[in-house]
């Protein structure tokens, strides 16, 4: 399809440009769309979310363990912005009449970007959505540190030791990103549990469970061994090769006939897209991704846009939809506005490239490992604290050019 500016704004119509989700990917493009278009009164740029502010979701395993600030208010981001913002949960797309339902009110759109994001997968196992605890939201973040709070002061006066025990063993369901970087932080958690409330440290116990045969199955091996090592210094237990077959109010049941007692147990074993795109009728993958070509556009229309973990998007290099992670979220954000922009004025788009700018993985607050690209294809790899500061750095870096972007002075 090739529009251009004088066919879309003939009937003297303003036009929106409507984006679904405030995360990393949406929020990206509504700041980067109204900059391209600051100057042109033909255009409207709406913005929605079900959140009234950004969560910095790659820290949320800090915020369920440290009660971490990491979210922040969209009108701090929005000030002085021509961003229309709009609270409340899209739950429909109407893709014939190019309108989406939020609330009460039908929104047209000339160019819609789905930036939804991903949620938690259960795979329909047994009692798993009545009694974990996922970890995908600030929400999640929030009980779960309402949770783990309580379960030291009670073990501490627990004179049942077989009780105390149970109640102090932590069960993370899923050894990938999200459950590892999880597994650290409550490492150091339990040993300050220990030493605050004078609790044996043999009594407490944290065991990462994993279907693959390695950690963080996406990441190289050599790194994904590391990370294991480092857990099992720190006293997590790593099952590797197990699968969960079934969870009751305080027992995991495993597929090679183990079954593990505890009531703390934290889900962190896969991610699904909403079927809000696949209701549209729009063309999606298995994992409910919105399949798009090489511009980030909906294979079925061309008007749509998505991005992030919502987005089925290839790296044409390995032929390979491109894992769910911020910075790809982030690229892309920028990206789609930019395509919008390009066929609004009749311009070439740009195909969709990924950058891998690096890996961190954190393990608690003094430890992460990763690696990072440099110039001329050179990758360092770092390990201890100097892994952790580029973990922080990463945060900030995504802060600062919020605030690039946004022109704003953008505090938590
Ligand atoms: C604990 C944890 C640690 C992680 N660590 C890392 C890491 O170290 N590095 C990394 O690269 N990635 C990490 N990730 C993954 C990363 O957070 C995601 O890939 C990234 O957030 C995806 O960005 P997005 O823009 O697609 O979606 P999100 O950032 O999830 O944003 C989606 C937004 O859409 C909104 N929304 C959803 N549905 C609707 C609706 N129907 N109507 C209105 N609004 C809606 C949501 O409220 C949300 O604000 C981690 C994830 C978790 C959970």
């Amino acid at each position: 399809m090739q529009t251009n500016v004088t066919e879309l704004i003939k009937d003297n119509e303003l036009k929106n440009i409507v984006i679904i989700g405030a995360g990393y990917g949406g929020l990206t493009a509504a700041l980067r769309i109204e900059r391209l278009l600051k100057k042109s009164v033909f255009f409207n740029v709406h913005l929605i979310d079900k959140n009234p502010f950004h969560t910095i979701k790659t820290q949320l395993h800090e915020a369920a363990v440290r009660k971490t600030e990491v979210s922040i208010p969209l009108y701090k981001i929005l000030k002085n912005k021509k961003i229309q913002f709009h609270l409340g949960e899209v739950k429909i797309i109407d893709v014939e009449n190019k309108t989406v339902q939020i609330n009460d009110k039908l929104l047209p759109f000339l160019f819609l970007i789905i930036a939804i994001g991903s949620k938690v997968n259960y795979y329909n196992i047994t009692g798993m959505a009545d009694h974990s605890f996922p970890l995908q939201t600030l929400y999640d973040a929030d009980k779960i540190y309402e949770h783990n709070s309580n379960v030291c002061a009670i073990s501490a006066s627990e004179k049942d030791e077989n009780i105390r025990k149970e109640n102090l063993r932590f069960v993370i369901g899923g050894g990938g990103l999200s459950g590892v970087e999880f597994a650290g932080e409550l490492a150091d958690h339990t040993s300050k549990c220990v030493s605050n409330f004078n609790i044996d440290k043999s009594n407490v116990e944290i065991i990462v469970i994993e279907a693959a045969d390695r950690l963080v199955p996406f990441i190289n091996e050599n790194i994904s061994e590391k990370i294991k090592n480092r857990l099992i210094q720190k006293g997590v237990k790593v099952l590797l090769g197990s699968k969960l077959i079934k969870r009751t109010e305080d027992e995991v049941f495993l597929s090679d006939n183990n079954i593990i007692k505890s009531k703390n147990f934290i889900w962190t074993g896969g991610i699904r897209i909403s079927d809000l795109i696949k209701r549209g009728g729009l063309k999606t993958s298995t994992v409910g991704r919105l399949i798009v070509d090489e511009y980030l556009q909906s294979e079925s229309n061309k008007h749509i846009y998505a991005i992030g973990d919502s987005a089925n998007a290839v790296n044409p290099v390995t032929n390979k939809p491109v894992p769910a992670a911020a910075q790809f979220a982030l690229q892309q954000g920028r990206l789609a506005a930019e395509n919008i922009y390009a066929e609004i004025f009749g311009r070439p788009k740009n195909a969709y490239y990924p950058k891998v700018l690096g890996e961190v993985v954190s393990l608690g607050k003094h430890l992460a490992i990763g690696w990072l690209a440099l110039p001329f294809f050179k990758k360092v790899t770092f390990v201890g604290f100097l892994g952790r500061l580029l973990k922080t750095a990463i945060r900030e870096k995504h802060i600062f050019l919020l605030r690039k972007e946004s022109r704003n002075w953008i505090t938590y």
